[in-house]
Formats: C-alpha cells, sequence, structure tokens
C-alpha cells in the first residue's frame, strides 16, 4: 500500500466498535415526513401505501443483510436488529448505521412509483432517513425495546385514529379536536371512537394497531409449556467471533434461503418469541415446506 507523508491524518479516525456480544438496533426515522406525507398527499391518520412501501424496503434490507434477525417498523421509523453474534464490518457504528440508512433509503425511492403512481417524488420533497445505533445487553432488555415501540405504535395510533375521525367524520377543527383530546385516557378515546361514531378500536386493521415485524420464516415450534423463560441467557450460542470465516459463511447462506416475512402480530408477550426461537438464538429453524 503507498504510503505518503499524508497517512498521519488517518489517526484522527475515532473508533466506533460495538461492544461485542450485545444486540445492536439500528433505528432510522424518515426525515421531515410530516411535510413530506402533507406534500404527497398521504391519507390520513394512516396511509396504507406508505407503510407498504416503508416495509418493502425494510424487507430488501433485511434480505440485504442476513446477520438482520428481525426489524420492527411503524410510521416513519424502523429498528432493525443484529444478533449479538454479528461481526458485520467488525460491528463498527457508522458501517453499520450508514449501510442500513443508504440501503433503505435506496429501495425506498427505488419502489416509490410502485405505491405512489400518481405521484412522481420531486425534490425538495425527497425522502431521507436518520440512523443511530444502540446496543442492549440481554435479550431481555432486547425485547422490553421492541415491547416500547409497540406500545409506542398503539398509543400514537389509537390517539391518532380517534383525532382523525373528529375531524374528518366529525367535522371538527383541528383544535377543537385537539383541546377535547387533551388529557383523555385510552378508555375515554375509545369511547368516543364508539358512542360517537360507532367505531370499534379492536376492529382496525392490525398494521395499523400492531404496526409491522419482519423475520426469517421457518416452521413454527410449539412453545413448550415447561420453559419458564423464552430466553436462555444461561447457554448463549457460540460467539461468532469464535466460529470460523466458513462457519460464519454458511450460517448467512442458510438465513438467505429463508423468505422475509411481513407480520402484524402481538410481539410483547412470550408467545411470538416462544413460537420462533431462532430469533433469539442466532440460529436457524427448519425451511417450511415449499407448497
Ligand atoms: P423528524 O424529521 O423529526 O422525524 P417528522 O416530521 O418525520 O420529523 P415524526 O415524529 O417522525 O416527524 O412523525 C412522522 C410523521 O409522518 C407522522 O406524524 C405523520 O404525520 C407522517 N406519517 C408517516 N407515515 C405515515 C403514514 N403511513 N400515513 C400517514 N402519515 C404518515
Ligand atoms: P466498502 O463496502 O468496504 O466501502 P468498497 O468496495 O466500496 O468497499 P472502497 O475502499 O470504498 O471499497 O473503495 C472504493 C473503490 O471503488 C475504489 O477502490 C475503486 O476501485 C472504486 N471506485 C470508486 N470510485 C471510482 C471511480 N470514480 N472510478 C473508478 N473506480 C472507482
Ligand atoms: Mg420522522
Ligand atoms: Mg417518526
Amino acid at each position: 500500500m503507498a504510503n505518503s507523508k499524508f497517512e498521519y491524518v488517518k489517526d484522527f479516525e475515532q473508533p466506533d466498535v460495538l461492544l461485542p456480544n450485545t444486540w445492536i438496533v439500528v433505528r432510522i426515522d424518515g426525515r421531515g415526513f410530516h411535510k413530506l406525507s402533507d406534500h404527497y398527499a398521504f391519507e390520513k391518520p394512516n396511509d396504507r401505501r406508505a407503510l407498504d412501501l416503508m416495509n418493502a424496503a425494510a424487507a430488501e434490507v433485511m434480505k440485504d443483510l442476513p446477520d438482520l434477525c428481525i426489524a420492527y417498523g411503524v410510521s416513519d421509523e424502523f429498528s432493525f436488529v443484529f444478533h449479538p453474534n454479528s461481526q458485520l464490518f467488525e460491528r463498527r457504528s457508522a458501517k453499520l448505521v450508514t449501510t442500513i440508512v443508504s440501503t433503505f433509503t435506496a429501495y425506498y425511492i427505488y419502489l416509490w412509483s410502485s405505491y405512489f403512481p400518481s405521484s412522481p417524488l420531486k425534490p425538495p420533497y425527497l425522502p431521507s432517513f436518520d440512523g443511530r445505533a444502540v446496543i442492549y445487553p440481554s435479550s431481555r432488555i432486547l425485547r422490553d425495546y421492541m415491547s416500547w415501540r409497540q406500545v409506542d405504535c398503539h398509543i400514537n395510533n389509537l390517539y391518532n385514529t380517534t383525532f382523525w375521525t373528529m375531524v374528518l367524520q366529525g367535522k371538527m377543527s383541528n383544535t377543537d379536536a385537539e383541546q377535547e383530546l387533551k388529557g383523555t385516557v385510552s378508555s375515554d378515546k375509545n369511547e368516543i371512537l364508539f358512542k360517537r361514531f360507532g367505531i370499534n378500536y379492536n376492529n382496525e386493521e392490525e398494521i395499523y394497531k400492531k404496526g409491522s415485524v419482519l423475520y426469517r420464516q421457518y416452521e413454527l415450534q410449539d412453545p413448550k409449556p415447561s420453559s419458564v423463560s423464552v430466553e436462555d441467557e444461561t447457554s448463549p450460542s457460540i460467539p461468532e467471533a469464535q466460529q470460523s470465516r466458513s462457519q460464519q459463511d454458511r450460517m448467512k447462506k442458510l438465513r438467505r434461503k429463508a423468505k422475509v416475512v411481513i407480520d402484524h402480530v402481538d410481539i410483547i408477550k412470550d408467545e411470538f418469541w416462544a413460537r420462533r426461537p431462532w430469533i433469539i438464538s442466532g440460529s436457524v429453524g427448519k425451511l417450511p415446506v415449499q407448497s
């Protein structure tokens, strides 16, 4: 490699390697999507096309990066989760975040016209995303992170559904609706929807109430009633750093064979994780029989 007198500038680079054996969550969020959604006339409170486009872009990111074991999306955000075993980019934070953000944005823009055929993208309203990486030291805390995002989805969606029903169906002004909703709890909002508009919130679409969870599909397993906990912190799988290169490559190949599915289900309770043990364990399951 050429060695010049300018090489010393390399020493200014700060190391940003994320702690070993921790879950890495890269969360990305659309920049200024409030304005962007107005400009392209997203339906309120939930534009299905926009959510499907987010999910399609996220599915491509999952396919591109087999080290990702699960992703969760709501509104203009997506959380991508790397298993503690992952050694991608030597776990360098900036590399992981920028790769996810740019791959996601590239697909979001590439796929835009399939979801919004009559609203072509035009500057200055071009979609872009920010991102950050956060590490979590245990699968319990990783699950609490995922639960936090899904609870957030529920709270926001109940508020937005009630607000927009009051505005669009109840012909209220934005300020009046906002004023009336101030200080209300969930049951108040459910009651406004049901008593005034005959809407049972439970019957709203799952994608709006639960958000979207993406993972690799293998045969579902029967949850073992005897198992106290889904995660088994006492027997961690061999860190991939200790696995040989060829073992790591083999796992990557196996993961690429699995289909990435998009689900709208509860990820707070144990059941989701118990039936899909490969997500937490970082292993691969049995591929479903092709029909
Ligand atoms: P920032 O750049 O700080 O993230 P933002 O304008 O993107 O600002 P967020 O808090 O991220 O604000 O909220 C995203 C906004 O995008 C929502 O409040 C909503 O107005 C809009 N939005 C995103 N997805 C949809 C969708 N599927 N349907 C309708 N509106 C959406
Ligand atoms: P990584 O994903 O790790 O960044 P990389 O393949 O992108 O890997 P870089 O170290 O970023 O590798 O180097 C970029 C390479 O891309 C250069 O070595 C060169 O081969 C090629 N390249 C970039 N720009 C040009 C260009 N304008 N013309 C020809 N080749 C280019
Ligand atoms: Mg945003
Ligand atoms: Mg957001």
